[in-house]
């Protein structure tokens, strides 16, 4: 994030106020491509804004708009133009969606969730090493994966990390092991090798360096271990329909788009081998959650209607997902990536 377009950061002056409501957004930060450092693009999708926070955030925020472009040279998908580092809290508020608990969120959240959180475990006991028992979540939020894996006897030594801090406390308090970090100290934390499984579930889109990470989770892995995770697919026949109002824009928390192609070449040059990357049926959350925000386009608030409509939305756009997975193209990829052995 260090392009910044002409003086406009030496010239700007923060007003240092202490309310939230009165906080001044500093300039955007314009970036190049980060998989091949070129700076030509095309134009994708945009203006966009953050329709989800909107009622939330302070309101000199609520007007700024983003936008996704596609690298002329290698065809990666990001956002050109991102809020300054020291502005990105504002967009994590401790309500942050992926921060609540699906103890929270109802009857239905909650057993689909601990569905998933099954089958998850299943894959973590098959994909383990022999040589290890750790399973990192990098990017865990509040914890609420780890949370659900412990619920159903997860027999792994679990560990989360994130870069906003609050929510580990929740991790915490049920003991689980949770340390405040980035990838520049993830090291500090957890032993370089030690790691067998590590988790990262919808956390990849949010990063602005993902090279890097990914290098440094390659470096914390055991030999023969394995990064799985989840992450929106850019090529999916949702993004086409939806246009703009996909949902998995989520602009400005979201930097990076992959399509599979993408996403496998990111792994590879970090040192990865793939061992599958497919499409998930879960992509169905993304039918429902578009087909909100095209509802609530020019109303708000966006969230008082998100949480009674969500479940029955999802189970209404199962089939569309379905169909959508026999052409290898629903909303979300499911990725198993290998640390060779
Ligand atoms: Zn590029």
């Amino acid at each position: 994030m260090s392009h910044i377009v002409g003086n406009a950061a030496q010239e700007y002056v923060h007003a240092n106020v202490d309310s939230a409501s009165q906080r001044i957004p500093r300039p955007f930060v314009n970036v190049a491509c980060e998989f091949c450092g070129s700076s030509e693009s095309q134009f994708v999708t945009g203006p966009l804004t953050d329709d989800e926070l909107a009622d939330s955030l302070p309101p000199a925020f609520r007007s700024l708009t983003f936008r996704f472009v596609c690298c002329t040279a290698c065809g990666l998908v990001y956002m050109a133009n991102r809020v300054a580092f020291e502005d990105i809290d504002i967009y994590y508020p401790d309500d942050y969606m992926c921060f609540q608990s699906y103890d929270d969120r109802g009857f239905i959240m909650k057993r689909l969730a601990q569905t998933v959180a099954r089958r998850k475990l299943q894959q973590i006991k098959a994909l383990m090493p022999s040589t290890s028992n750790v399973l990192l979540d990098y990017g865990c939020g509040s914890g609420t994966w780890l949370a659900l894996l412990k619920d159903i006897g997860c027999p792994f030594r679990m560990i989360g990390t994130d870069v906003v801090a609050s929510p580990l406390n929740e991790l915490r308090s049920i003991g689980i092991e949770a340390h405040h970090c980035d990838e520049t100290t993830l090291l500090e934390h957890v032993r370089p090798g030690s790691a067998g499984v590590v988790h990262m579930f919808h956390v990849i889109e949010h990063l602005p360096n993902v090279t890097r990470v990914l290098r440094v989770i390659r470096e914390v892995l055991a030999p023969g271990g394995v990064l799985i995770g989840q992450t929106p697919n850019v090529s999916s026949f949702g993004r086409r329909f939806w246009g703009d109002l996909w949902n998995q824009w989520h602009s400005p928390q979201h930097l990076v788009l992959f399509s599979d192609k993408t996403l496998r070449r990111h792994a590879e040059s970090a040192g990865f081998e793939t061992v599958n990357i497919s499409s998930s049926i879960s992509g169905a959350t993304q039918w429902a959650n578009s087909a909100l925000r095209w509802w609530a386009r020019g109303r708000r608030p966006f969230h008082g209607i998100r949480e009674p409509m969500y479940p029955p939305l999802i189970l209404a756009a199962v089939p569309i997902a379905v169909l959508e997975s026999l052409f290898w193209r629903t909303c979300h990829m499911d990725f198993v990536f290998r640390k060779p052995a």
